[in-house]
């Protein structure tokens, strides 16, 4: 995306989309809202992140490129986006409520190594697969593992104030505590009540959730801490909320999630949030993703249902990476999309079709028209400030890529705008699918060089490395592991 990075003309953006309002369906009221950030041109995005026990799937992959066009929409429009994604490496229990295991413990015993190992392979495959994608990283990643003092300091808060109870097994949340419990999800807590079938253990109500986990001695966690309720482990959805007010306050703009979150983990964000701050509303603008759905039309994709698809097996069946971006980009994120090799196999003519024919296209040819140049690159702006309409920007691309009165070198201004929005790379051709990293070999070769030249102290030679990584559009950053180049957004 290097052309990307420098043909993008960030005034004539801003000129353009000042007249656009950026309105989104907002699950919060059910309501389409034109957007108004809390400070004026930043925006802060929490994105739930995988739980790293098991290969992530393409459905997976549908949250994620959700909130990477998200992303992309909004620095189009000018807006500075601290994105911010979890990674829920402990606590996320196989009934995805307050019983079963640790989805990572499970995966530990299965492998046969410790629940530290699972996430790390997990979380490291979860970011290639992104990569292949060309999902831009999160400005910030964190780990549930690495915030368990601001989960047990939330909790604390929350025990301070009278919203929890303590059962033999765990510390919970008193969800009778919160009047507004379930609105978010439109609940019927009454009905449910009244229809229980279910065992609810020690828990006083149905929907009451865990803030806190005990370890029980004969689990032998690997992971598990102090607290001063007892040692254990977060519950799921702890982690979500403290770490989102950790980094973006205790309210902040936009959160993204799959549509399954609505009910119970992002009900339950909501309550430990707003009891613990008294603040509301925690977020202002929620939205969610729909399901990718399998064939038959009925089927879920699920790690826990053992039918999943991953980019990489679609990669080595010869089907690039792009053919699904391609596939995503075609349904509006809140419409089911329907799962099928032929509406795969459809996406992958295309957008080869689509790349031949965009990377074919050459400066010299045409004068350059300046008002089809405005007009087209407000037609897109509008279409990406209502509601992120991919679809719509899909189809704008194809027009002009078939209108013969628009002259190349005027499509070829445009090319960065559209490419950047959805995330193609509009001046290649589509390689034939190999196994090549998405973060080019040249790339990793310099990082080798920077490193051995700081190793030298030869600052002077590792600074020209790190501007040559620059000019690629890679940047470098800090990581438990060491430095690594990360893809540069066109806002920074
Ligand atoms: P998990 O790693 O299971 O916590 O899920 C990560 C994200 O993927 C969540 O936002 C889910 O809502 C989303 N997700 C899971 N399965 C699907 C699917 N089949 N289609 C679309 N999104 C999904
Ligand atoms: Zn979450």
């Amino acid at each position: 995306m290097k052309e990307v990075l420098k043909d993008i003309d960030r005034k004539l953006l801003k000129s353009l989309s000042g007249s656009e309002t950026v309105s989104f369906y907002n699950t919060r009221t059910r309501a389409h809202e034109v957007f108004h950030p809390k400070q004026e041109g930043k925006v802060g995005l929490y994105v739930c992140g995988p739980t790293v026990y098991a290969y992530p799937h393409i459905g997976n992959m549908r949250a994620y490129f959700f909130a990477d066009t998200l992303r992309r929409g909004l620095e189009l429009c000018g807006y500075d986006v601290n994105h911010v994604m979890n990674i829920t490496d402990v606590g996320h229990l196989t009934d995805d409520g307050d019983d079963g295991e640790d989805k990572l413990e499970v995966g530990a015993r299965k492998e046969g190594v410790s629940a530290w190992d699972i996430a790390k392979k997990y979380e490291k495959y979860f970011f290639q697969e992104v990569g292949l994608l060309n999902i831009l990283t999160p400005k910030i990643v964190c780990r549930a593992t690495e915030h368990i003092e601001q989960q047990v300091d939330m909790v604390q808060k929350l025990d301070n104030q009278g919203f929890t109870y303590t059962t033999s097994d765990g510390v919970y949340f008193d969800t009778t505590k919160f009047p507004k419990y379930g609105d978010f999800a439109k609940l019927n807590k009454e009905g449910m009540q009244a229809g229980l079938r279910v065992d609810m253990g020690e828990k006083k109500n149905l929907q009451d959730f865990a803030l806190w986990k005990f370890s029980k001695p004969e689990d032998k966690r690997a992971m598990e801490w102090d607290s001063p309720w007892g040692r254990g482990f977060p519950g799921w959805h702890i982690e979500c909320s403290a770490m989102a007010s950790h980094y973006l306050g205790d309210q902040f703009d936009i959160h993204t999630g799959g549509v399954d979150h609505i009910q119970v983990h992002h009900t339950n964000e909501i309550a430990q949030a707003e009891c613990a701050t008294s603040k509301a509303p925690f977020v202002n603008v929620w939205l969610h993703s729909e399901w990718l759905i399998l064939d038959d039309g009925t089927k879920k994709m699920g790690k826990s249902l053992g039918n999943i698809i991953c980019v990489n097996d679609l990669k080595k069946d010869g089907i690039p990476p792009d053919a699904l971006r391609y596939l995503f980009l075609q349904a509006h994120y809140r419409k089911q999309l329907l799962f099928k090799k032929e509406n795969l196999a459809a996406s992958c003519k295309a957008v080869k079709r689509l790349l031949s024919i965009t990377s074919s296209w050459d400066a010299e040819k045409g004068d350059f028209q300046k008002e089809v140049f405005d007009v087209c690159l407000k037609k897109m702006l509008s279409s990406v400030c209502n509601d992120l309409n991919t679809p719509q920007v899909l189809a704008q691309l194809w027009e002009l890529v078939e209108n013969d009165s628009v002259s190349i070198s005027t499509k070829m201004k445009l090319r960065p705008y559209y490419a950047w929005f959805l995330g193609l790379k509009l001046d290649a051709v589509l390689e034939d699918c190999s196994d090549k990293a998405s973060v080019p070999q040249e790339v990793f070769g310099l990082m080798d060089q920077r490193k051995q030249y700081r190793a030298e102290k030869n600052w002077d030679a590792a600074d020209k490395v790190r501007s040559q990584l620059d000019s690629l559009g890679y940047e470098v950053c800090d990581s438990p592991e060491g430095p690594v180049a990360r893809k540069k957004s066109f806002i920074e």
